[in-house]
């Protein structure tokens, strides 16, 4: 059986770890830090349509969509705790003439594809959320949206890759040993490591896949608690999240490396968005700021690198954990039955090249 090793514990590389393991693999995470990635301070959310998406990445959004009912189920049955996964819409808000007429042009595109939405304007967006603020003036809710709490699927992802017996190495990997397209080894801080094939998710940083044009975005986000609200609300400025026990206000976008340190005007500008936003988050109590850096390129779409004995797997931006059900199985499926994927060629590295 392959000896498979996976670089970094992200949602991209325990999810692919847990999927190759349910398929018969002997599978080693290697990682620099369990809580360092962009999974744990993510918003969760499920939303290609809140976010725009577009051609082939909204065919990509889609399509880990529609796996993600399966995926969920999958990982909290193996965890055996809740993680808190939600479809109950996502309400796309907007406040001024430009986002609106946006918003609903989108939607009338969406509506076409046969997206289920329903669209709020004038008077109607008040009468369906009484707790929004009379800044907003239409809406549109994408009913299929939705979210997940990245902190309990992060737990759940960790917890079962100890459950199903894998490996997992805390070590810092700083060089990868390769003979053009093939891998002959890992140089880690602690040690060398050997395997059959290898999977590198290390997310937004890139000191061992230099070559790939993939560079942090950071982004802010606050944890409030003490309101509750039903509904997930998506605007340019801002987006809030409730959460089973909690509520999230993101994000800040801000190329800044990797600085974890939260600042004034993060926090400022989310939680004056919120309260303008929905008033009632006045009363609620601030927790605490969670710092996080988005895989980005140049594009804002993810890359798959694919060699003899390997695929590197990253930049997956501000979708990564919608994107995560497709891209463990598109990596799995490579690895268990060499069948390639479409999304290798559409994501490949080349298009930068070119
Ligand atoms: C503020 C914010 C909000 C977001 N909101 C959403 C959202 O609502 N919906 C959504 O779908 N996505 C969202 N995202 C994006 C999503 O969180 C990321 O795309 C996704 O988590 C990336 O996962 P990853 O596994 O590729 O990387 P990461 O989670 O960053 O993991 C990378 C791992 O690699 C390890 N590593 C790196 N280098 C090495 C090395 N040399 N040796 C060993 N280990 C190494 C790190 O320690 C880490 O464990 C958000 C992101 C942020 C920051």
């Amino acid at each position: 059986m392959k000896r498979v090793g996976i670089v970094g514990s992200g949602v991209i590389g325990l999810s692919t770890a847990l999927e190759l393991k349910l398929r018969g693999f002997d599978v080693t995470v290697i990682t620099r830090n369990y809580e360092e990635g962009a999974s744990w301070t993510s918003g969760g959310m499920l939303a290609p349509y809140s976010e725009g998406l577009e051609g082939d990445m909204l065919d990509f959004c889609e399509e880990s969509l529609r796996m993600f009912d399966d995926f969920a189920n999958k990982v909290e049955k193996i965890a055996g705790f809740n993680i808190d996964y939600r479809r109950k819409g996502i309400m796309r808000i907007g406040r001024d003439e430009e986002e609106i007429s946006r918003i609903f042009r989108y939607a009338e595109i969406y509506k076409e594809r046969g997206v289920n939405l329903e669209i709020y304007k004038g008077n109607d967006i008040k009468r369906e959320e009484p707790l929004l603020s009379e800044e907003i003036k239409g809406g549109v809710l994408f009913k299929d949206e939705g979210g997940v709490d990245t902190e309990r699927l992060m737990d759940a992802l960790l917890f079962s890759t100890e459950k199903l017996g894998i490996r997992l190495i805390l070590d810092e990997i700083k060089h990868i040993d390769k003979d053009g397209k093939y891998i002959k080894g890992l140089e880690g801080l602690k040690k060398n490591y050997e395997f059959d094939v290898y999977i590198i998710t290390t997310g937004a940083w890139n000191e061992i896949i230099p070559h790939l044009p993939v560079y942090p975005v950071k982004g802010q986000l606050l944890k409030i608690k003490g309101v509750h609200l039903e509904r997930i609300y998506f605007s340019d400025s801002v987006y809030i999240i409730p959460k089973e026990n909690h509520i999230l206000i993101g994000a800040t976008s801000e190329e800044a490396g990797f600085d974890t340190r939260p600042t004034l005007g993060g926090v400022d500008q989310l939680s004056t968005m919120a309260c303008r936003t929905v008033p009632k988050l006045k009363e609620s109590q601030f927790v605490n700021v969670l710092v996080g850096f988005r895989p980005a390129t140049p594009d804002e779409k993810p890359v798959f690198e694919i060699g003899e004995n390997y695929i590197i797997s990253t930049g997956h931006y501000r979708n990564g954990i919608l994107l995560t059900p497709v891209t463990s199985k598109i990596i799995a499926d490579w690895v268990d039955k060499e069948k390639s994927s479409d999304y290798f060629e559409t994501f490949s590295p080349e298009r930068f090249v070119r």
